[in-house]
């Protein structure tokens, strides 16, 4: 047992550098691999309206089921992705593949992907865009790109002109993530978002005592208003918050108080289900809820 300690203590406290470096080059190999055969999978989380509890959409996000580590997050192999030079090609079967599975769903549901500042970057984001909507017959409005502050930090003309063309489209943006980046006010002049997303660091601990994140949510929300925009709690895993983020405007609700991110057949089955009312007070069982 000692030997064994000494062993994870060498490598808690030393890591290998080499061996980190060997293993980020497997992973990225993995990956071209499961991109090539079809190992990548997309989940869906339901995004619920706040006043009616009825599913709006879905956030669709990435799941790898890396064939001897089990299920990967995408906040691991995102980023090597993003290094290895194949985001592009990954964000693209995203776009496509819930255009596909949106097709099947009733037309008052929309789809929001994730896209990768590196695509926005990518002059051809437009026409992926217009290809994966036209292949799968479904209307721009129903389809949300999911952009981080981060796409600003090479604020240029390139930009500017990205958000027209995507704009020109008809898809709905949504700005991921809001207040932990480099939020600037600026941002939400400049670019044309629809909503507004408030990151789950806000949600978490809102409801402590003391704790300063509803006033934080509440003035994003009364922001967000006052531009026309949308919001959604990101998130929201209790009761507590649901209330709180509720009383305070937020039109959205994102968490898994509603759902966990589902496979496109669970998700599926979610909406034939109906919505997303959760039962309340003594009697309430929430343990078919996830
Ligand atoms: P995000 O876009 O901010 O997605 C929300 C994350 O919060 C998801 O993590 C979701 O599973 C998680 N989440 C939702 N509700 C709750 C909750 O109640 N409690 C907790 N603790 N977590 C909750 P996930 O799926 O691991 O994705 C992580 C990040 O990876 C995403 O953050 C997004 O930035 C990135 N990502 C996911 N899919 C894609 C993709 O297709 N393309 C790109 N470029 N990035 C992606
Ligand atoms: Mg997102
Ligand atoms: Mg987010
Ligand atoms: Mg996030």
């Amino acid at each position: 047992a000692a030997k064994d300690g000494g062993r994870g203590r060498h490598h808690f406290y030393a890591p290998d550098l080499h061996t980190d470096a060997q293993e980020r080059r497997q992973l990225e190999q993995d990956l071209r691999d499961a991109l090539a055969a079809g190992g990548l999978e997309l989940f869906y989380q339901p995004v619920v309206h706040t006043a009616s509890e009825k599913i709006a959409g879905f956030e669709a996000l990435l799941r790898w089921n890396h064939p001897t580590r089990g299920w990967l997050s995408p906040a691991k192999f995102v980023p090597i992705a993003e290094d290895a030079g194949i985001i592009a090609q990954i964000g693209e079967w995203a776009l496509r593949t819930a255009c596909l599975d949106l097709a099947r769903w009733p037309d008052s549901v929309r789809v929001a992907v994730n896209v990768s500042p590196l695509q926005f970057a990518n002059p051809a984001l437009p026409a992926i865009v217009t290809s994966a909507l036209a292949s799968a017959g479904v209307a721009a409005e129903r389809l949300e790109l999911e952009i981080t502050e981060s796409v600003f930090l090479n604020d240029d003309e390139g930009t500017d002109a990205m958000f027209a063309a995507l704009k020109r489209l008809g898809v709905r943006l949504a700005l991921d993530d809001f207040g932990t980046g480099y939020s600037s006010l600026g941002y939400l002049k400049k670019a044309p978002f629809d909503k507004i997303k408030i990151d789950q660091s806000f949600v978490r601990g809102a409801c402590e005592k003391g704790s300063c994140n509803g006033a934080i949510i509440a003035a994003i929300v009364r922001l967000a208003e006052a531009l026309g925009m949308e919001t959604t709690a990101e998130g929201v895993e209790t009761l507590d918050e649901l209330d709180l983020v509720r009383s305070l405007g937020c039109s959205h609700v994102q968490g898994y108080i509603y759902d966990k991110p589902l496979d496109a057949g669970q998700a599926h089955a979610r909406l034939a289900d109906g919505v997303g009312v959760i039962a309340r007070g003594p009697r309430s069982s929430r343990s078919n809820r996830r």
